[in-house]
């Protein structure tokens, strides 16, 4: 970015006048006005870092105050919108121990009497004379009436307020801001900013797709002039977010497909690695590795996602394809995004490997610095033929010597970037990423719009239906009970703990106490451990390991069990809060039993009398297809809170609902590929073209992965 006051060719893209200097519309929301120190941090908390963030920061909702009532014409029971003076100052009275401030609201009209309750500083808010727009309930019961606790807003130009006369946003706050204050900074931005904003939209496509220009949507998201007006800015900034999400993962397909050499695989090896099997594949199992095969024996390297749902087996696919790969003289590699995980992979793919020879290493973060440096030796120079490991695989002094195939196991932990970083490593390498994710295919498209994909639709032969119930809290001891019978069995348990406001810390701790209690009280014959995100992945593999082995009965966890895990002599589930998970989650954990052959159990407790939480316990019951399961999802909660897990390792959407908006999604999607193949710059220019290739790069931000 260029520096400040310096004027680029692309004037309206970078810079934008404020307060009569010059700054850019990525500089940090502490050159604004009014953003103190202390204004920023409480931003930085809602993810508003830039000028951009914050014009960006969609009001969740609005108010239809454009109706400025008279005071006389109040109406009892409603919100009302009124401007006033006022006619007395404001007093403090006390009654039973609540501070009562009075403040008596005068128009020509009448006269209203507005009060707070326990904020006795209002009393020296309001100043005598001063003129105010309030936004309020108006309440009337004997001869008293008045107006309780309102919105309020000193009157400088009645034509112009912020919280009144108009449609007013209403954002999503965070502690120690309210409405108004945001309200204030954002406008205050977009009236001083030079509201020319570069258009990332081409002008032939705004043309073609009928939409309005970038400023006047952006004002008019924030402060619509009426309802048209909304409509147009929102359809113009849904289709801008769609539109550069697509345009974003075509460029990367394109890029990856045309200009790229892959290394093409000379020969089949399919029938050994299939021998050495303990089961026979799936005919779904068959057709994906077919699709693999077929990718890389071409000369472009393959890019592909194998989506399956939980314990359709998509691990063996990428045993056969590592394997493929290795035996015609190549490097692979997985990643995985935690430890217990990459240890479990470890053991699968050893077991099969080394009776073929072949040298499987795991890296995790938690190796000695001593066999760091040997794998990492071993890694350099060939010796080290299957590599499985964590984000460590990604890290600088891990290179290899000649890696032809990356593979990502649940690809929706990562981000995009660090798929790619991993597969610098490599000399264009073959892309594989396996995801569990239940993504219906129309959001496919869009998550993965880069890559081809392959499904895994059929599970392996024996699996029964998981059995899965709803009950209240009360019957906790019979499903202890039930518990204990399986495990006498000689099976297994999973308890996942009550999730609190998705507080980690309290729920790390609520989950200790839980398994101290149920310990103490219920299962003191059983061994019952717990694990949880904060513990050392040394402390984590232990506990893991005598799980598996099975000298650990009863696993209790947060939510943050591990991705992935397989224990198929675990069969039954219990899971505390069930009504705090999103149906998409709660089909994740359930995968963890019903792996194997037995019949399986997942009990969910739900208190709740809510509704939506209701029919999920009910679609939950009914349904074991995390597809269909999914779209249930969407339907019920929306796509906002789907995407908002932050999991896909792509951007949330701001504005856009994939699900409502889908319309417009096929159009922005139709764009984005004129633009891609606008080979001959018609719809972009050179410098359109590179700004717009810029701004793409912004969007595909680097992801942490929560390990
Ligand atoms: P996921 O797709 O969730 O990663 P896994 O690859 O971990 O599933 O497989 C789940 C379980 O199913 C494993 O125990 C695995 O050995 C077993 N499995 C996979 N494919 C088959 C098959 N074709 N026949 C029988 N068992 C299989
Ligand atoms: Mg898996």
């Amino acid at each position: 970015m260029g520096q400040k006051g310096e004027l680029t060719p692309f004037f309206n893209y970078y810079l934008v006048v404020y307060r009569g200097d010059i700054m850019e519309l990525y500089n940090s929301v502490s050159e604004i006005l009014n953003v103190g120190n202390h204004r920023e941090r409480i931003l930085n908390n809602m993810n508003i870092y830039t000028i951009k963030d914050l014009i960006e920061y969609f009001p969740r909702g609005y108010e239809d105050r454009s109706n400025i009532r008279k005071i006389s014409d109040l109406v009892v029971g409603e919100f009302n919108t009124f401007i006033g003076s006022v006619a007395r100052s404001a007093e403090n009275t006390t009654a039973k121990r609540l501070i009562i401030t009075n403040v008596k609201i005068k128009d020509e009209t009448g006269k209203v009497n507005v009060v707070w309750f326990n904020q006795p500083y209002m009393k020296d808010v309001l100043k005598s004379g001063c003129k105010y727009i309030f936004t309020g309930k108006y309440k009337k019961d004997f001869n008293k009436s008045e107006v309780v606790s309102p919105e309020y807003e000193k009157v400088t130009d009645e034509n112009n307020c912020l919280s009144g006369g108009r449609i007013t946003p209403v954002y999503v706050l965070t502690f120690g801001i309210s409405q108004k204050i945001l309200r204030s900074i954002i406008k205050d931005t977009l009236d001083k900013t030079y509201m020319k904003f570069y258009d990332f939209i081409p002008f032939e496509i705004r043309k073609k797709y009928h939409l309005c220009e970038r400023g006047f949507a952006i004002t008019n998201i924030h402060f619509p002039q009426n309802n048209e007006s909304f409509f147009i800015a929102r359809h113009r900034l849904v289709f801008e977010e769609f539109f550069m999400m697509q345009l974003a993962l075509l460029k990367m397909k394109v890029t990856l497909k045309t200009n790229k050499k892959g290394i093409a695989l000379k020969n089949d090896y399919s029938d050994i690695i299939i021998k050495n099997i303990p089961f026979s594949l799936t005919n779904a199992q068959k057709k994906v590795f077919d699709e693999v095969k077929k990718d890389m024996f071409s000369n472009k390297p393959m890019n592909r996602l194998i989506q399956g749902d939980v314990g359709s087996g998509k691990t063996i696919v990428a045993v056969m394809a590592a394997f493929i790969n290795i035996k015609n003289g190549f490097q692979s590699v997985l990643m995985v995004p935690t430890e217990v995980l990459a240890t479990q992979h470890f053991e699968v793919f050893n077991k099969i490997f080394s009776s073929l020879g072949i040298k499987t290493v795991l890296i995790t973060g938690s190796l000695t610095k001593k066999k760091k440096q040997e794998t990492t030796k071993e890694i350099l120079n060939g010796d080290a033929q299957m590599v499985i490991g964590t984000h460590a695989v990604i890290q600088d002094d891990i290179k290899f010597k000649n890696l032809s195939l990356v593979i990502t196991d649940e690809q929706h932990r990562f981000g995009v970037r660090q798929r790619s970083i991993l597969s610098e490593k490599g000399n264009n390498p073959h892309i594989l990423v396996m995801t569990a994710t239940p993504i219906p295919r129309t959001l496919a498209l869009i998550l993965y719009g880069d890559l081809d994909i392959s499904i895994i639709d059929e599970l392996p032969p024996g699996r029964q239906k998981i059995d899965t119930r709803a009950v209240t809290s009360s019957y906790h001891e019979r499903v202890y009970n039930f518990i204990k019978k399986e495990i006498d069995k000689g099976h297994q348990a999973y308890i996942i703990c009550p999730m609190i406001d998705e507080n980690e810390k309290l729920d790390i701790q609520a989950a200790i106490t839980y398994t101290n209690t149920i310990k103490e009280e219920t299962f003191f014959n059983y061994k019952v451990e717990c694990l949880h995100g904060r513990m050392k992945p040394k402390e984590k593999q232990i506990i893991m390991d005598k799980f598996v082995s099975g000298e650990i009965d009863i696993l209790v966890s947060t939510t943050v069990i591990e991705v992935g895990i397989n224990v198929p002599n675990a069969t039954i589930m219990l899971i505390e809060n069930a009504e705090r998970f999103g149906l998409a989650q709660l089909h994740q954990l359930r995968g963890r039993v019903g792996r194997g052959s037995e019949q399986s159990y997942c009990i969910l407790i739900c208190d709740s009398k809510n509704n939506i939480a209701k029919q999920r316990m009910k679609v939950m019951k009914n349904s074991c297809d995390g597809f269909e399961i999914s779209e249930m999802d969407l339907k019920l909660r929306g796509p906002g809170e789907f995407f908002g897990t932050r999991q896909h390792g792509l951007p949330e959407l701001k504005i856009a609902n994939i699900y409502k908006d889908m319309p417009i999604l096929k159009e922005a999607q139709e764009a984005a590929n004129e633009v891609i193949n606008d080979k001959k710059n018609k719809i972009l220019s050179k410098e359109e073209d590179e700004i717009l290739s810029k701004e793409i790069i912004n969007i595909i931000k680097p992801e942490s992965i929560s390990i």
